[in-house]
Formats: C-alpha cells, structure tokens, sequence
C-alpha cells in the first residue's frame, strides 16, 4: 500500500486487516480510508469529526486507532506538544514514520513531508549518533505563517 491521496478502496482497506489478521469491522475500514486521505496525521478528534456523518461511537473510532496502533498499520506520533498524532504506514514500513514532518512554531500546524529523506552524516570519524532516529521533526514557520 503507498499512501496517496486518492481514496484506497474497501477492498484495499480490507486486505490491509486481513493481512495482519484483523477482523474487517466497519470502524477500522472507515479509519484506514480517512487515515490514507489526510494530508498530515490526524488527531483522534480530527478522525471523530471526519467521521461525523457515518455515526461511529467516539470510543469506537478511539478503538479502532489504538488496535490499528498495536497491529503496525498505523503510527502513533509523538511530536512533543502533548498532541497524539495518527497516520497510516506504508505496507513494508519497519513501524515508524517513513517520511520527517514539519511542525510550524506559530500555528502548530503539522505538516506530512512526504518525498523527503533526512539523513545524519558524521561531520568526523567520532561522531557517532546517540541513538536510532525513528521520527524526524522539523520545526520552522510555514509559509502562511511566514508571510
Ligand atoms: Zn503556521
Ligand atoms: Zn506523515
């Protein structure tokens, strides 16, 4: 599965579940396919709210995403501000973000990076990395912020 921005199909969501052996319930399909259409992670509230007019239960979508979360089909992101982050990984991800994400420090928006790559190059031989990067954050102004 890439994640796009085109809708995945039932059929697609369904394969997902089963791939990890979950049951096809309609909560989960529904999460995976708002998951795959948002352009940044989304917040359990900001999934509830997409959701509006299937009339899921706020619990059930809050579920759904923390099940989603144990299985590896979904990445739960910490960026600091106290705000739990939700977004669908890609099917061969290693169970985190495959892409860094940008944080405005005016408007808080979050931002997915898609596309782009951060690597750390030792500037010396004893350089040596304090540990494994599993989520990059990069925090600036956007450009409604900047302008
Ligand atoms: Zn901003
Ligand atoms: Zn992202």
């Amino acid at each position: 599965m890439i994640k796009g921005r085109q809708q995945l199909t039932l059929e697609a969501a369904r394969s997902v579940l089963r791939g990890v052996g979950m049951r096809c319930t309609a909560a989960r399909i529904a999460v995976i396919q708002c998951l795959n259409a948002a352009e940044s992670p989304m917040t359990p509230v900001g999934v509830v709210d997409a959701l509006g007019e299937y009339g899921f239960d706020k619990s059930t979508i809050y579920r759904s995403l923390t099940e989603l979360n144990g299985a590896g089909i979904v990445v739960r992101l910490d960026l600091g501000d106290g705000v739990r982050r939700f977004e669908l990984l890609p099917l061969e991800s290693d169970g985190s973000s495959e892409h860094p994400h940008f944080m405005c420090i005016d408007c808080g928006k979050v931002v997915c990076m898609s596309g782009f790559d951060v690597e750390l190059k030792g500037r010396s031989k004893k350089a040596r990395a304090p540990g494994i990067m599993s989520e990059v954050l990069v925090r600036g102004h956007c450009h409604d912020c900047a302008t």
